[in-house]
């Protein structure tokens, strides 16, 4: 049920929200539900057109961070905040395996499992034989979900459908106590261009990444090495469709800026993926030596991510308002809770209305 407080207070801010993601849907939908006057910017033709619909699809539980406490602590949280908030978004991998890689994890084994125990997640320990995996040390059972695209899109198509402008490409400016994009006064901005728009005040850049399809039998285990330059393959929402992933591999450069991850996403020709199609499947084949038979190459997934710099492995969610720009730093896709609480806290600071109950 909605909640109008704002409304009936005489305190709902007319807001723009921009980005049609995971995070700038979730973000409108809280803010409508608290009454605000919300209009949702994007510039393509329809939702989840960018990152949020182009990545390994994987709903998180915290097991793929164990050099970053707090991206651990909001996804191990932001999972069953999902699954309570969009129970029919995601579904179960029935067989879904994490592995510490001999030799060539930043972490060992005892160390790894450790960690996640310390936060408080569970692995239940899985023989190698059962994952079908070869040169690990241990491996674990997770109950990782797999996020659903399609069913995702069409819900949050139906639930905007009267508050988004497609085929918006907007820019924003500050003005006293209030903010232009695309040249039309709102009293706040929530950026979640996940840093195309604003550039969000941390050290980050622009990745763009090359992900693959493969066709593969249906039911076959997820599979995810962990801890470092490793590699994953994982279910989509499609039966007997899989994304392959390299930390190593998957980046296809390094950029300071937007405009230049998306001038190498759109310029990646045939060539450079057949490169790396060669050395993520040379990487994954040493840890399942009978992938090549198991799995039949569809195609590429290209997409850009923006990321901390760092060594941890940083894909916390932050909020940071600067006037009345609020600009949201993307992190995981289950993140997102963190970020709109972040979100409705800074709406709560401008406004003096409380925006959601503490706990
Ligand atoms: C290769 C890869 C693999 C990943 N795997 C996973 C995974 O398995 N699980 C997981 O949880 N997360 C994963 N992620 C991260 C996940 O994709 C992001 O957390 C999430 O999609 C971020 O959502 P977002 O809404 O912030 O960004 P986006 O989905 O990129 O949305 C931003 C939107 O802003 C719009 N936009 C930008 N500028 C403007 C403008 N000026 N005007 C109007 N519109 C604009 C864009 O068109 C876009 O639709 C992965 C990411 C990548 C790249």
């Amino acid at each position: 049920m909605r909640c109008n407080l704002a409304i009936l207070i005489g305190m709902a801010l007319h807001i723009a929200v921009v980005g049609g993601g995971w995070y700038g849907c979730h973000i409108a939908a809280e803010l409508l539900a608290r009454g605000h006057d919300v209009r949702l910017f994007e510039q393509h033709g329809r939702l989840f057109h960018e990152a949020s619909g182009n990545n390994q699809f994987r709903l998180h539980l915290g097991f793929h961070y164990p050099r970053h406490a707090p991206t651990r602590l909001q996804s191990r949280d932001g999972f069953s905040r999902f699954l309570a908030a969009y129970p029919t978004l995601s579904q179960e991998v029935a067989e879904n395996f994490y592995a510490v890689a001999t030799g060539d994890s930043r972490l060992d084994s005892a160390s790894y499992h450790l960690v996640m125990q310390g936060s408080g997640l569970d692995l239940a320990e899985a023989c190698p034989e059962a994952s079908g995996l070869r040169g690990v040390d241990a491996v674990w059972r997770t109950d990782e979900r797999v996020l659903l695209l399609d069913r995702a899109r069409a819900h949050f198509s139906a639930g905007l459908a009267e508050y988004v402008q497609f085929g918006a490409r907007v820019d924003a400016r500050q003005a006293g106590n209030h903010v232009l994009v695309g040249g039309r006064r709102f009293d706040l901005l929530v950026d979640a261009s996940w840093g195309h728009l604003t550039r969000p005040p941390i050290s980050c850049i622009f990745e763009p990444t090359l992900l693959l399809y493969y066709a593969g039998p249906v039911g076959h285990p997820a599979i995810t090495l962990v801890d470092g330059p490793l590699c994953s393959i994982y279910p989509t929402d499609q039966p007997g469709l899989f994304t392959l992933s390299s930390v190593a591999h998957t980046p296809l450069g390094c950029c300071d800026t937007a405009a230049a991850a998306r001038a190498i996403r759109d310029g990646t020709d045939a060539a450079t993926i057949g490169r790396h199609r060669v050395l993520m499947e040379a990487q994954i084949s040493r840890y399942l030596p009978d992938f090549s038979e198991r799995f039949r190459y569809l195609g590429p997934q290209l997409a850009i991510k923006t990321k901390p710099v760092g060594p941890d492995d940083d894909r916390a969610a932050r909020v940071f308002r600067m006037g009345r720009v609020i600009a949201v730093m993307s992190g995981k896709v289950d993140t997102v809770f963190h970020a709109a609480d972040r979100v409705l806290d800074e709406v709560a600071a401008l406004t003096g209305v409380p925006q959601r109950a503490h706990v």
